[in-house]
């Protein structure tokens, strides 16, 4: 605590990343990191583009790298907004939407940066229970409110809402602003970007961090109709005009046009999780079944926290939250086939021994 801190900087409650360990090599299943590297298209458009032109700045309107978005999706590059991450994007959507005093609904367990972002603009935040088995109420969202944000799938329960709930969503709350963010859509799910042209309401946040391996680059993007996407734009250049580098304008341009790496990369970590869920249910792990790159268990004999102490006592890092509903679950990154096999055998000598 300092004396020079505002009222805000004294009070917010900022989020805590998963730990990122230096000194002990540790088999990192805590941040949902991709397994497989870039693709090698990325890698070379980032070393081409580290030349002299680093001294001027880059392209403040991101042009290119909309552009390979918006013709990914099929929208026009006006329907494509940009940022340091995904975090970011969603950061900017609050100012650009909501009012201090609105009241906005999410999850009652979900990805935990948003009551930080709603606090940081003083908006209320309102968490509606999820049902016993994770899964959205939808009808709860029907209620009166100024803005909806919800993960699809969700984190870190990873559990995907059919399509037709986020378009029953959209359809009842047509004055409000619904973010569908699908940091993992892309590990089984399907994106809601197809309904942007019948909702004015809809804003879809995607990274490039799980499903493109670039978690390091820093990119994210959000998908919407010009009204939304021009909000976006007057927050950003009302607090820094050049948010990506021309390092990660150049990787990410490439990640989005090499679709066949993205294809095979996506599709070995859906094979990798449902192997690895099989493999868990048969330990006796309850299993929420998972459409993103984690899978999230729980184990009535075993409790979360010891389980996630002895993991990291033998090397292996996941995440634990000691939150109310999920203190006794365990979120799960996928690795690699070989990195998910010492994870299940180091985990199975731990449950035989309790
Ligand atoms: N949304 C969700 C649900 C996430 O889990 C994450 C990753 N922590 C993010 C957004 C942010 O990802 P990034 O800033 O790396 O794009």
């Amino acid at each position: 605590m300092s004396r020079y801190w505002s009222e805000i900087t004294k009070h917010i409650k900022p989020y805590v990343p998963g730990e990122q360990p230096g000194g002990r090599e540790y088999l990192k299943l805590n941040t949902n990191e991709n397994p497989y590297p870039p693709s090698p298209k990325v890698l070379d458009a980032i070393k081409q583009a580290a030349n002299e032109s680093l001294r001027r700045y880059p392209d403040p309107l991101c042009s290119e790298l909309r552009a390979a978005i918006a013709d990914y999706y099929g929208l026009g590059r006006e329907q494509v907004f940009v940022g340091n991450g995904s975090d970011e994007v969603l950061a900017f959507a609050f100012p650009a939407f909501f009012n201090p005093g609105d009241r906005i609904f999410s999850p009652d367990v979900t990805y935990t940066f948003y009551k930080v972002y709603a606090a940081l603009f003083r908006v209320d935040y309102i968490p509606i229970p999820l049902d016993e088995d994770f899964s959205i109420p939808v009808e709860m969202f029907f209620r009166e409110n100024r803005g909806i944000i919800i993960p699809n799938p969700n984190a870190p329960t990873g559990k995907y809402m059919p399509i037709e709930s986020v378009r029953s969503i959209l359809e009842h709350n047509r004055d409000s602003v619904v973010i569908i963010d699908e940091a993992y859509v892309d590990f089984g799910g399907e994106s809601a970007a197809g309904l942007i042209r019948d909702y004015p309401n809809l804003l879809v946040v995607q990274t490039l961090s799980k499903s493109r391996s670039l978690a390091g680059l820093r990119v994210g993007f959000a998908l919407g109709q010009e009204g939304l996407i021009k909000g976006l734009d007057r927050i950003k250049n009302s607090i820094n005009s050049y948010t990506l580098d021309r390092l990660a304008l150049a990787g990410a341009r490439e990640a989005i046009r090499d679709k066949a790496y993205f294809e095979e990369t996506t599709s070995k970590v859906i094979n990798t999780r449902e192997r690895v869920s099989a493999r868990l249910a048969g330990m006796g792990f309850k299993v929420i079944p998972s459409k993103t790159n984690f899978v999230f268990i729980s184990h009535a004999l075993c409790n979360a926290c010891d389980l996630f102490r002895q993991l990291k006592g033998k090397g292996i890092l996941v995440r634990y939250f000691n939150e109310p509903r999920i203190d006794n679950y365990l979120r799960v990154s996928i690795g690699s086939d070989d990195e998910m096999d010492r994870f299940l055998r180091v985990l199975e000598e731990i449950v035989a021994s309790l």
